[in-house]
């Protein structure tokens, strides 16, 4: 079935006891065992699994085309796929990765003993140079953040596999409507349910989805349960029902996106763009092949550096200063102060995460803020 379809429909079904459409929040924590001691109807305990999140996890399955495992953050989902890393194993991670991600690695990971490269994905032969003996997952973030950099799936992964290691995909930026990695060859694809999969900036949640059940598969699965980062029943529900409106949602914000980013293009005050929609970005052409549209984030950079920047930010009417993407309202913030010292964001760079008004209010309160 169309993808359109499944946001509707998998992991749903009319309830049978009462006819009801909208699926009822399961509480509960426990579950009754029978007489004989066995679990008939499949839940023991709500962090083992629960009717919302066994819904959820079948309908990331069926976009992703995977096996999907949900956690409460998008950092939850991350980290338990470093998790499933052993001591000594090396990890190659984008230098322009979110932010979140790079921090696990470096103040986290490392005492744990993993081994992690910062590398730029798109300049191949360094990637190639950068890959050890150990080396066992390559992480791929495409577009980027907040540079809107595009990593090419399969020549990364045909890297990686023939390097004996895996690949990680976080796909939040592209969700799988405009993306879909396990078909490039990713053995996982991380999201934030957080942004665009929720959609509402009302819940916040994570999945691994993995391209088969194999042992990576179980691995993540006993993170979740054991590990106990797990989501609410309530979150399962926000996360889900956002879900059926992604397909269309997304498809608009990529429209508006595009047309932003091609009005931004031509304003005096704007020094470049930063959106693969647009030909002249280096890798239009590898985003064209394997993405379907270009998604709702774009970035810029304005002339007069960090002070006209925080200045446009400080005049907006429409938008909303704020982080986080994925939503209904269009946001925009000054990435470098939020990620403060050992940014490598450029000063002058406004992100923006475009929403669902309508484009031109959009656009001119962008240019009534530029001046
Ligand atoms: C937000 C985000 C995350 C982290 O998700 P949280 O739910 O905030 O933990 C990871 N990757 C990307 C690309 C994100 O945008």
């Amino acid at each position: 079935m169309h993808i359109e379809t499944l946001a509707i429909h998998a992991g749903l079904a009319v309830e049978a006891g009462t006819g009801a459409l909208a699926p009822s929040i399961h509480l509960s924590t426990t579950f009754e065992r029978d007489s004989d001691g066995s679990y008939p109807r499949g839940f023991i305990y709500a962090r083992t699994d629960n009717p919302n999140r066994q819904s959820l996890e079948a309908c990331l399955s069926a976009l992703e085309g995977g096996q999907a495992v949900a956690f409460a953050s998008g950092s939850a989902a991350s980290m338990a796929v470093f998790q499933s890393l052993n001591p000594g194993e090396h990890v190659l991670c984008p230098q322009d990765a979110y932010y979140g991600t790079s921090k696990q690695l470096r103040e986290l990971l490392l005492r744990w003993g993993l081994e992690v490269s910062f590398v730029d994905m798109t300049d191949l032969s360094a990637l190639e140079r950068s890959i050890q003996k150990n080396t066992k997952l390559l992480w791929i973030e495409t577009p980027s953040n907040p540079l809107l950099k595009v990593v090419d799936l399969r020549a990364v992964v045909d890297l990686a596999h023939s390097a004996g290691a895996r690949v990680a995909c976080d796909n939040t930026w592209a969700t799988p409507i405009l993306q879909r990695p396990i078909e490039w060859g990713a053995d996982c694809v991380v999201h934030a349910t957080t942004k665009y999969l929720g959609g509402h900036s009302d819940v916040s949640g994570g999945v691994v989805i993995t391209a088969s059940e194999d042992d990576l598969f179980q691995r993540i699965r006993a993170l979740q349960t054991a590990g106990g980062a797990v989501p609410s029943p309530f979150d399962c529900w926000l996360v889900r029902r956002g879900i059926k409106t992604l397909p269309f949602r997304v498809r608009i914000q990529s429209e508006q996106a595009l047309r932003v980013a091609e009005v931004l293009r031509t304003h005096p005050s704007v020094a470049a763009v930063h959106y693969p929609g647009l030909s002249v970005h280096p890798s239009h052409e590898v985003a064209a092949r394997q993405m379907k549209a270009y998604g709702g984030m774009l970035s810029f950079q304005v002339h007069g550096g960090a002070e006209k920047a925080m200045s446009v930010a400080a005049k907006v009417n429409l938008f909303t200063r704020a982080t986080s993407l994925g939503g209904l309202e269009s946001l925009i913030e000054h990435r470098a102060s939020i990620e403060g010292e050992g940014t490598r964001t450029p000063p002058d760079l406004l992100r923006v995460s475009i929403g669902l008004e309508h484009v031109e209010d959009l656009i001119e309160d962008l240019d009534q803020a530029l001046g």
